[in-house]
């Protein structure tokens, strides 16, 4: 029996899977349709991610230059930082960039919906009383921030809620031990703001390799961050114009401007009609796939944060284009490989990270392991007030001592790790790295001279 639908896709969510997945099976001749129910396109990435992060990332570096530029012999006199005017630039950005999303999607020919879509079968998408058919859905509603069930909760913020401030905040504890938090704790620690960093064990990025969680640690606590360990919020109360965190051990955070919950993102699956579609879900409410993103009904397929797998933009980016060439491109087994994918942490300094951690690689492969790794103040810092370390470590396993393990913090390690991602999948060993001529006078050099 042959079927006839609107569309060859339907792409649930206007963020980095479902835009990358739309355009490249447009580009490939597929009839498409995307529906986003934000009346922005982008979605966590453009708006309340990535993008707004890396701008005050940008901003919270200003502030590090111009602290440095004493050593350099400027004379500067800081008169004033004014957060409104970098919010209002960094917003401005972003609707160029919204705008640059509907034009792209315009001139591929994708047709885009706005409003909040819900599967009614395996082919068939609503939004509100519209009907829409499909041969293949692709699922990308990404995820949102967990807030935890304490008495006072809706006195704290998160992410989203830090992206929509309007005035920098004196006086922020930021809860939670990943990426958000200490990225978010850096940059408003550099701004000019007070801020507590409260984690429920004893360290942040614990998933990380222990030596970029130590040497973190270190350097947010002489950036002036107060790290403290073993807290977890029980309570968050109004005191007068503050706010107490009180933590189960009794502990309290008083007189808080801002509390800001960073622990952790939850998918957004719950008004899917997931169900009526037959697509299972975990305990968790994440969708499980296949190496190919598909789900357990055939022509509905998932990817991005929705997945729980790396939530990363290039990643959705990634799987979704994959995905595209391999059904409307002809390109028979194209799939994202989920090994070896590069992240940076946007902290001071950055952190750039790839491959088995020392633990993962020694639980993995046991003595197999070898590990080489650096510790200097790189160039510019021998100025600065602060001279902040930089720190590298190569985890190589075997007789030919192969790369699987790539881990920086220091000055540029998030623009230092790429090229060395790309020469890690190719299987790069030790000996490559050594007879890769330096480039000098860099950081990144020591990762070729490393004894
Ligand atoms: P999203 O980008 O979240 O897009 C999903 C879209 O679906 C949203 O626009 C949503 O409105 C829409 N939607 C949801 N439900 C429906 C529905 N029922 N109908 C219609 N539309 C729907 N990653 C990096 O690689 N680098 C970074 O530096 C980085 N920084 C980050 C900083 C923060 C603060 C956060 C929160 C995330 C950051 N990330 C970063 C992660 C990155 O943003 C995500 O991995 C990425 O956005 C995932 O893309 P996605 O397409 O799965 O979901
Ligand atoms: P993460 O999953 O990275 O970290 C959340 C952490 O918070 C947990 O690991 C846990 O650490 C801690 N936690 C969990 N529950 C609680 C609780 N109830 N109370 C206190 N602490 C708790 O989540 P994020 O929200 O930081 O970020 C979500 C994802 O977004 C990231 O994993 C990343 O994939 C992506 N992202 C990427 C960025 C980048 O590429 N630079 C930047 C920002 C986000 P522990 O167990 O140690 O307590």
């Amino acid at each position: 029996m042959t079927h006839s639908y609107n569309y060859d896709l339907i792409s649930i969510g206007g963020g980095s899977g479902g835009i990358a997945t739309s355009n490249r099976a447009a580009l490939h001749g597929a009839t498409c349709l995307l529906i986003e129910r934000d009346p922005l396109l982008g979605g966590t990435c453009v708006n309340r991610g990535c993008v707004p992060k890396k701008v005050m990332w940008y901003g919270a570096s200003v502030a590090h230059t111009l602290r440095d530029a004493k050593g350099y012999g400027y004379d500067v006199d800081v008169r004033g930082f004014d957060w409104g005017t970098l919010v209002a630039n960094r917003e401005a950005y972003i609707r160029r960039i919204n705008a640059s999303y509907d034009n792209y999607l315009g001139s591929n020919g994708v047709t885009v919906v706005q409003g909040a879509a819900r599967l009614v079968d395996a082919h068939t998408v609503a939004v509100g009383d519209d009907r829409y058919t499909a041969e293949r859905i692709v699922v990308a509603p990404g995820g949102e921030p967990i807030v935890p069930d304490i008495p006072g909760a809706e006195l704290g913020i998160t992410s989203d809620g830090f992206f929509e401030l309007t005035e920098q905040p004196k006086k922020v504890t930021v809860l939670g031990a990943g990426y958000i938090a200490v990225e978010l704790a850096g940059m408003l620690q550099a701004m000019g703001s007070d801020v507590t960093l409260a984690v429920r064990r004893d360290a942040p990025l614990r998933s990380f390799d222990p030596m970029l969680q130590e040497k973190l640690v270190a350097a947010m606590t002489e950036a002036g961050v107060t790290i403290q360990t073993g807290f977890t919020a029980a309570s968050l109360e109004k005191r007068g114009t503050g706010i107490d965190v009180t933590g189960e051990s009794g502990d309290v955070l008083s007189g808080q401007d801002v509390v800001l919950f960073a622990i952790g993102r939850a998918p957004l699956t719950a008004d899917l009609g997931l169900d009526a579609a037959g697509v299972t879900v975990n305990d968790r409410g994440y969708i499980p796939v296949d190496e190919f993103q598909t789900t357990n009904v055939e022509s509905v397929f998932a990817l991005g944060d929705v997945t729980g797998q790396a939530e990363l933009t290039p990643v959705a980016i990634g799987a979704g284009r994959r995905l595209a060439d391999r059904i409307w491109g002809g390109m028979t087994g194209r799939k994202l490989d989920y090994e070896m994918i590069a992240t940076a942490v946007f902290t001071h300094p950055a952190i750039g990270t790839v491959g088995l951690t020392e633990p993962e690689a020694r639980e993995r492969h046991g003595d197999d392991v070898k590990v080489y790794q650096t510790a200097f103040t790189p160039m510019y810092n021998t100025f600065a007030e602060h001279p902040t370390k930089t720190a590298m470590k190569l985890v190589t396993v075997g007789a030919e001592e192969r790369v699987i393990g790539c881990h920086i913090i220091g000055l540029d390690a998030d623009e230092m790790l790429q090229g060395f991602a790309v020469a890690m999948r190719m299987g790069a060993t030790k000996a490559d790295f050594d007879d890769t001529v330096a480039i000098h006078p860099t950081s990144a050099e020591e990762l070729v001279t490393m004894r």
